[in-house]
């Protein structure tokens, strides 16, 4: 039997590869994204709570209403914006599912799709199986800023979707009001949409403000704003998110969420819609992960890898220049397996392979793991 794939190009993704290395090697996995410290005993107990009382059946396919009534709250207190939950905001099996079913509901075959280099790995996939076209803009290496000129240039009559990810992975950049306000320009005269990626709203540092796309009217009018409880609340394995989007297209992207997943997880919405009434839950995260950032980047001061900024997400870009001329997947390999840390390549997030020398780090881990990480990687 013949099989025609329709991603021929696309292999098994870096976090399971990188993932399953460090098991293999029994390696400190500082590669894939996700907490190595608990969830919080209290939430557990609220999704136990909801399943005792009985609510394991379908939830509303848009997701239960007290959750959806929370995300509204917290989006209007801290962005100033109004959905209305009945309408506007679907609660979704991940962010990732949020990205599949917004990319499927706008992108036709043929239209162009501006993804950001480097770019989260599911984006392009998902444009593909839309029979989309990915239209690649790069960063600016070594901040990875937007040229926004770039992004002017690269807009055409076929351009439909352009995906922005703000704070950012893998590069740890964000976005500022001055890149806003070049974007609202940009897209004024056109029918180009948005998705903007905010699965790392909560984790920004420095004192920066999250620039939400939903701050702005004129550009939330055109946007899919797409977050995640599992980067919030340190659950990555309970796979919730949501999408914020104004009517017309919330209506669409229902129809693409009613067949991919139909509900999530019901007596897990419960709890965080419980949850989520404790703000300072979401609120201390800038200053927790900032601690880990800080913790970590004190810790390989005196080895021999360079920082690059980090801004916000729980990632950090660590330079190996003066270590190795090596490309970035065979040295994250031979970190893994020899010097027994394990960190993610990020020229797999370029369609070119660009290398420029670079490994992400997670720092979302116990101080004891960085400090075992580190110890190791101050030896090379
Ligand atoms: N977008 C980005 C930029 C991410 O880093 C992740 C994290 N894994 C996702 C989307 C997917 O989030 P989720 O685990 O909620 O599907
Ligand atoms: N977003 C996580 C990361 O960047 C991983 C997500 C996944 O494994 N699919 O590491």
């Amino acid at each position: 039997m013949k099989i025609s794939s329709k991603l021929p190009n696309v292999g098994v993704t870096i976090f399971t590869v990188m993932s399953k290395l460090a098991n293999d090697a029994g390696a400190i996995n500082l590669s894939q994204g996700f907490p190595d410290f608990d969830v919080s005993l209290e939430l557990r107990e609220l999704v136990t709570k909801y399943m005792a009382l009985g609510h394991n059946q379908y939830a509303s396919m848009q997701g239960v209403p007290s959750l959806r009534q929370r995300i509204a709250e917290k989006t209007k207190e801290l962005y100033g914006a109004s959905y209305d939950p009945d309408t506007e905001i679907i609660v979704t099996s991940g962010a990732t599912e949020a990205i599949f079913s917004a990319i499927s509901c706008v992108v036709n075959r043929g239209d162009e799709v501006i993804l950001f280099e480097p770019a989260y790995d599911a984006y392009a996939p998902d444009v593909l199986l839309a029979g989309g076209v990915p239209v690649y803009v790069q960063l600016k290496y070594p901040d990875y800023h937007v040229d926004w000129n770039q992004v002017k240039d690269a807009i055409t009559k076929k351009t439909r979707l352009l995906i922005l990810n703000s704070p950012h992975n893998p590069t740890g950049a964000i976005l500022g009001s001055g890149d806003m306000k070049a974007l609202k320009d940009i897209v004024a005269d056109t029918d180009v949409l948005i998705i903007s990626d905010e699965v790392y709203e909560h984790i920004i540092f420095d004192g920066q403000r999250h620039e939400s796309m939903a701050r702005y009217p004129e550009l939330a009018a055109r946007s899919f704003v797409v977050s995640s409880f599992g980067k919030t609340y340190h659950t990555t394995g309970w796979k919730l998110g949501y999408c914020l989007a104004p009517k017309q297209l919330s209506v669409e992207f229902q129809k693409v969420h009613q067949f991919v997943t139909f509900a999530s997880h019901t007596p897990t919405q419960l709890a965080y819609a419980e949850f989520m009434e404790k703000k300072e839950k979401y609120l201390t995260l800038p200053v927790f992960y900032q601690g880990k950032r800080d913790m970590f980047l004190s810790l390989i001061k005196d080895s021999r890898f360079r920082p690059l900024p980090c801004k916000g997400t729980y990632f950090q870009m660590l330079s190996y220049e003066a270590i190795t001329d090596e490309k970035d997947i065979d040295f994250a390999k031979r970190l893994t397996t020899e010097y027994k840390v394990a960190a993610i390549p990020p020229s797999v997030f370029y369609i070119g392979g660009d290398d420029h020398k670079v490994l992400r780090f997670c720092f979302a881990k116990k101080d004891e793991t960085l400090a075992k990480a580190t110890e190791k990687l101050c030896k090379i």
